[in-house]
């Protein structure tokens, strides 16, 4: 039997309620008796429960994939052993899944017939896209955004990382385990005259040497 499945990516910032959006997807295809399986890229492997959670306050069992879980395999592997097809395919923090991962997630979507939605983030908190939301970009059958809106009232497209003084953070590594750092979507504007105002304070000098850089680049 054929059938015809797509491959999504809804993508937010923080804050955007995408966990939120994946609980009550799952919650609505229980009630529709539909078949359905939850999933998760494990970053902390001190994580114990494999559970999604939202502060809304629902939570749903979910599978860990791991930085070495061939997906692909695993759907293959699950028809052998039960003849089952997942319908549909929910995984969350889809941005920390590898290349290689969401083209396999691509294969099962094309082979099998399955339906897989990622939610995740675009961009970490220099505003460059992760490796897994590249890929979902890439080759997503359906993109769309989860909107939602900084204190100014614009959209929020930056995950903001700010330190414990408030500042926000431009450098360290993109996913910082067991930090203390906090987040805070924004638009870019704020994200932008909130790096400036720090810089004119002498707490981040990045911005301006960042111009220096590309003018330098042009009249060489
Ligand atoms: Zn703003």
């Amino acid at each position: 039997m054929y059938r015809k499945g797509k491959l999504y990516f809804r993508y937010g910032t923080m804050g955007s309620a995408k966990t939120a959006l994946l609980l009550t997807t799952a919650y609505n295809f229980e009630e529709r008796h539909m078949d359905y399986m939850c999933m998760k890229p494990i970053v902390d492997t001190r994580e114990c429960t494999n559970v999604i959670r939202s502060r809304i306050g629902i939570e749903r069992e979910c599978r860990w994939i791991y930085a070495t879980t061939d997906l692909y395999g695993m759907a293959l592997e699950m028809y052998r052993k039960e003849k089952r097809i997942v319908d549909w395919y929910l995984i969350d923090e889809a941005q920390f899944l590898t290349a290689q991962q969401v083209d396999q997630l691509a294969r099962i979507v094309d082979d099998l017939g399955s339906n897989v939605v990622c939610f995740g983030l675009r961009t970490d908190f220099k505003s460059n896209l992760f490796e897994g939301s590249r890929r979902l970009f890439e080759i997503a059958d359906t993109i769309d955004e989860i909107k939602s809106t900084c204190n100014c009232g614009h959209k929020t497209i930056v995950n903001a990382r700010i330190d414990s003084e408030g500042n926000i953070v431009s450098e360290g590594a993109q996913v910082e385990i067991g930090g203390n750092d906090r987040y805070v979507a924004v638009c870019r504007r704020c994200w932008r005259n909130r790096r400036i105002e720090q810089a004119r304070r002498g707490s981040l000098p990045l911005v301006f040497d960042e111009g220096t850089e590309q003018t330098q680049e042009v009249t060489e």
